[in-house]
């Protein structure tokens, strides 16, 4: 039984749930967001944290103008790295100005039911049914945590996305497992608050961004490729700026491209800033993990299989998230075991990121694998808020679409 009905429940209201939102109302939807705008950024990351996106790179998606991180910043050029706050408070009133009626609860449950196909369950009690639901509930849900440290008590293993605050770790010796600007940035702001950490990477040696040029003379934009929103070079901005070409390369090229484009590296500005204060090994393959009275030892071992063990009091896993159908808690069994998936868990999504439940649609990390790389970074918001909002409005019957809100600038299929 429903206590409301709508058109679309979006789930989540980070940079993907807000632009969809934003698309959608538009044009006169009825569409309930539910969550609060930002949140992941605003709880689930490190306070003091810089953003390694460019500010040409870190807008939300609207079918208005002057919505662009760069129109509330427009000093803000190439190479002046975005504060973790500017950016939450740039999300923030994007949602005031561009999304009406976001309500700050959570999504429970989604299941197939009720009048118009989907019963969403909120946190409040009521039950919504909507004909569509937008599920934009971004990384979280799919943190990853190897299987070597899995299963430790979180007081000894936690991931990184379960810190905002590393001034309860001040005086604590904490391993970090990571080599991704994720695992530099909480090393260095864990020395920064006191604590010493121990980073641990597989790779062997630590890599670093160059420090992007505001200008770049033609002779460098002829050789090096067009500047993007994931990087510069001609394919880079392939996978930038047209995913909606990605979607259409063999699996295995597109799986290969996501994996590689931005390997694990740390931004510029950081590397002045992982000094001795912070331990470094590299080259490191964990092992196993073994709790004892202190603290938790770490063994690591390198390619010769010589052994380190770390001896620390905790273990940050800066190990990156991995999009998964069976990690959203939020979809009812029963629905999540309609929905065809890709090797890996990830659903195969329509050009329209719809998946094969008709009606359901995924937006952000859970597209990549189909749409490729710049789903993982807010860049992506734009192009997948626009399509799943136009094929939501093509399959609304009352929904009348001004014809130059979505199409003149609707990226190639
Ligand atoms: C440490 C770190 C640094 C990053 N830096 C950058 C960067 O510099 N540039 C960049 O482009 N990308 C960066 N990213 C990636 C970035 O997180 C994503 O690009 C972006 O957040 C994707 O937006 P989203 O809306 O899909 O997800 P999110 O921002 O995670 O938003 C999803 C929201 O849904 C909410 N939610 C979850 N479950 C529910 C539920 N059941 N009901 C209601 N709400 C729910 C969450 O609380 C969250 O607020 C970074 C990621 C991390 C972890």
């Amino acid at each position: 039984m429903s206590d409301s009905v709508t058109d679309v429940v979006i789930a989540g209201a980070g940079p993907y749930g807000l632009s969809t939102a934003a698309y959608l109302q538009n044009v006169g939807l009825n569409v309930r967001v539910i969550g609060e705008p930002m949140r992941f950024w605003d709880a689930n990351m490190p306070e003091g944290m810089y953003l390694k996106s460019e500010p040409f790179a870190s807008s939300l998606g609207a079918p208005q103008e002057g919505m662009r991180f760069t129109d509330r910043h427009p000093d803000w050029r190439v190479g002046h790295p975005i504060p973790l706050e500017t950016f939450v408070e740039y999300g923030r009133w994007f949602a005031a100005e561009a999304v009406a009626g976001i309500e700050d609860a959570q999504v429970v449950t989604v299941e197939r039911g009720g009048p118009a196909g989907y019963l969403v369950t909120v946190s409040t009690g009521e039950t919504i049914a909507s004909r569509t639901v937008v599920v934009a509930v971004g990384v979280g849900p799919f943190a990853h945590i190897p299987d070597e440290l899995a299963g430790m008590p979180s007081w000894l293993v936690s991931h990184s996305s379960a810190h905002s605050d590393l001034s309860l770790f001040a005086g604590k010796e904490v391993a970090v497992v990571g080599a991704g600007q994720s695992a530099l940035e909480t090393a260095v702001l864990l020395a920064d608050a006191g604590a010493h950490p121990h980073l641990l990477a597989r790779r062997r040696v630590l890599d670093w961004n160059t420090v992007p040029a505001e200008t770049r003379p033609l002779r460098a934009k002829a050789l090096g490729g067009p500047r993007s929103g994931l990087g510069t070079g001609y394919r880079t901005w392939l996978w930038a700026e047209r995913p909606g070409l990605v979607r259409y390369l063999p699996d295995r090229t597109r799986q290969r491209i996501v994996r590689e484009t931005l390997p694990p590296a740390g931004a510029w500005w950081l590397r002045d800033r992982l000094d001795e204060r912070i331990r470094v090994s590299t080259g490191r393959h964990l092992a196993k993990a073994v709790e004892h009275d202190d603290g938790i030892d770490v063994t690591t071992t390198d390619r010769a299989g010589r052994r380190l063990v770390s001896e620390v009091e905790h273990v940050i896993a800066a190990t990156g998230y991995v999009p998964d159908v069976e990690r959203l808690a939020l979809l009812a069994p029963e629905l999540r075991g309609r929905i065809a998936i890709r090797a890996g868990g990830a659903p195969l999504l329509s050009r329209d990121f719809e998946a094969s439940t008709s009606g359901l649609y995924f937006a952000g990390l859970a597209a990549a694998p189909t749409f490729g790389p710049v789903m993982r970074f807010v860049h992506g918001a734009d192009f997948a808020a626009r399509r799943i909002a136009h094929d939501i409005i093509r399959r609304t019957p009352r929904a009348r679409v001004p014809a130059s809100v979505l199409e003149p600038e609707m990226p190639e299929r």
